[in-house]
């Protein structure tokens, strides 16, 4: 992420050290740490999997883990309940408890700006007979044989990733 200016008192930042700290004229310092974002593989008996076909910009129309941004004073399960019951109307009784899989850096361009993000990736498996009803960002959803999943067709980065790494998991 290229910071410009500092969000405290507005004068122009320093690039420190590595990618991550950044130093304004009155000595404040800022951290361009990657922001956390939670997503989730529903993978069935057959090896498909559930994306979520994005509603809006960035990435519009592009496949995409259910899933988003976590909250201030949220934990990432928390955020993984809330983002599945807002973009696909699910309970937590409605799939298995989800388990850790795998993480992957990535960026999130937002009104032109470039943000650092990193994804925290769970697998999962809804319970027969659960109904997804899409909604919130997500325009609709496309179930995908792992083998299937082009990774042109998929939003960001760090989806593109964690996307090949369940591929060489599972297949
Ligand atoms: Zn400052």
């Amino acid at each position: 992420m290229e910071m410009n200016f500092c969000r405290r008192c507005g004068t122009p930042v320093t690039h420190i050290e590595n990618d991550t700290v950044y130093r304004c004229e009155n000595e404040h310092t800022l951290f361009a740490s990657p922001a956390p974002t939670v997503g989730i593989f529903f993978i069935d008996a057959d090896l498909s999997t559930v994306f979520a076909v994005r509603g809006r910009d960035p990435g519009k129309g592009l496949l995409d883990t259910p899933g988003g941004f976590i909250d201030p004073r949220e934990s990432v399960e928390a955020a993984l309940s809330r983002e599945l019951e807002e973009e696909l109307g699910l309970r937590y009784g409605d799939y298995e408890p989800p388990v850790y899989f795998a993480s992957a850096p990535g960026t999130y361009r937002y009104q032109a700006e470039d943000r650092s993000v990193i994804t925290l990736a769970y697998i999962s498996r809804l319970k027969p007979g659960v109904t997804l009803v899409p909604q919130d960002d997500v325009a609709d959803v496309k179930i995908i044989p792992l083998g299937d999943i082009k990774i042109d067709e998929l939003a960001n980065g760090d989806i593109k990733q964690l996307a090949h790494m369940l591929q060489q998991k599972m297949l």
